[in-house]
């Protein structure tokens, strides 16, 4: 393997990881300060998004077994 071939991997991967900084919420390019996002603000609304996906997850999902029949006989 050439040193050059690695170095120019290496360089291309630098690269490719700088351009992958956007904000995940408006896409623009995100800022140091408020790494991912791009501003305080869109770290706010993704932490909210977040949240309120949490809360929407159902903290127990036991199927019940009276209505989870496989095959409900109806006529008669
Ligand atoms: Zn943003």
């Amino acid at each position: 393997m050439s040193d050059k071939i690695a170095d120019l991997a290496a360089r291309r991967a630098q690269k490719i990881r700088a351009k992958a900084r956007k904000c995940p919420i408006c896409r623009k390019p995100a800022v140091e300060a408020s790494r991912p996002f791009c501003s305080e603000r869109c770290r706010k609304i993704d932490l909210d998004h977040w949240r309120s996906e949490a809360y929407r997850v159902p903290v127990e999902e036991v199927p019940d077994a009276d209505t989870v029949s496989p095959k409900a006989p109806e006529d008669g």
